[in-house]
């Protein structure tokens, strides 16, 4: 039996056990530059609260965050407009893919969570209004967050999505159509677009999201980056939207406040406790990582350390 908090042995385990799945499902392949990283990777770590680092395979590699972004932006815009920020986006799960549209038009153009698509174009719409150069505040926000000045965006990958970002132009377009976005469309799928191609690796997004688990104040400096409150309901946020229409099966099998990307990373926490972030690239057909959602299904299982 591994003691639960020998992390180094606990990873050591996940990741044998998860061998045969690593690779299986796809890719994104919505743009080259996604399509092109190799399937057959995995990495994860885990950071606690006093800044022990463990790792297993591929865990300093930087991948692309993608919608992992998504709670970096709200972070950033919940500190400026507080509970305001609620009139313009919800915060039920969807039940929807994450780049649905159909809510939208009954839902008079306020998308239902900040964590799809339309709900982090809305919060990327905020920061437009706040920061000269919005998505120079993510990174920036994300280096403190993560205590590294290494953090950029990828911008092949910013200018290879905006390309083709249709879909989104769409939702955004008809968001503003219901006076839910204040800046030019343009503009803000230019700063989503950078955001999301930001990259970093797993120690440094589990690093990232401590501060949830340590209600609110980042361990790396002291600074209280979120009352506890509003980390205690961040945090519950990301269980119920943070894995997109998975977000249910992700409670049952994980039970961790969590936010994935179509990178193939998962970040999430344990209050109190520690920040985890697994990545593997392939996908499951709701976009989360296949080998991703297991690892951290047996991570929670075989430490006892789920919030339920
Ligand atoms: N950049 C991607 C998009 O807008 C992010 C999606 C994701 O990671 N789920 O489609």
């Amino acid at each position: 039996m591994t003691d639960t908090r020998d992390y180094d042995a606990l990873l050591h385990q996940v990741h044998q056990a998860v061998l045969p799945e690593i690779g299986r499902g796809t890719v994104a392949n919505y743009i080259p530059e996604l399509a092109d990283v190799p399937p057959d990777q995995f990495g994860m770590a885990v950071v606690t609260l006093d800044g022990k680092v463990h790792t297993v395979g591929h865990a300093q590699t930087r991948f692309s965050i993608q919608s992992i972004s998504k709670l970096f932006a709200l972070v950033l815009a919940f500190q400026r407009q507080g509970d305001a920020l609620w009139e313009r986006v919800g915060r039920e799960p969807s039940g929807t893919p994450f780049n649905s549209l159909v809510q939208l038009e009954s839902e008079s153009g306020k998308p239902r969570n900040p964590f799809i698509n339309a709900g982090a174009l809305v919060i990327t719409d905020m920061l437009c209004t706040n920061f000269a150069v919005p998505e120079n505040a993510v990174v920036e926000f994300a280096r403190q967050l993560c205590d590294s000045k290494e953090i950029h965006y990828d911008r092949r990958v910013a200018r290879s999505e905006r390309g083709t970002s249709d879909r989104n132009a769409a939702m955004a377009h008809f968001m503003k159509n219901f006076g839910n976005l204040r800046n030019p469309v343009d503009q803000v799928l230019d700063a989503y677009c950078k955001h999301c191609a930001i990259e970093m690796s797993c120690v440094e997004l589990a690093r990232a999201v401590a501060f949830l688990a340590n209600r609110g104040v980042n361990p790396w400096n002291g600074e209280q980056v979120l009352s506890a409150s509003a980390a205690k309901r961040l945090s519950a946020l990301m269980l119920t939207c943070g894995t997109y229409d998975a977000a249910g099966d992700f409670a049952f099998r994980v039970g961790l406040p969590a936010k994935s990307g179509v990178g193939g990373g998962i970040v999430a926490l344990v209050p109190g406790e520690c920040g985890v972030c697994v990545w593997s690239p392939a996908l499951e057909h709701s976009g989360n990582s296949h080998a991703g959602l297991l690892a951290l299904e047996l991570f929670t299982t075989l430490s006892g350390r789920s919030i339920f």
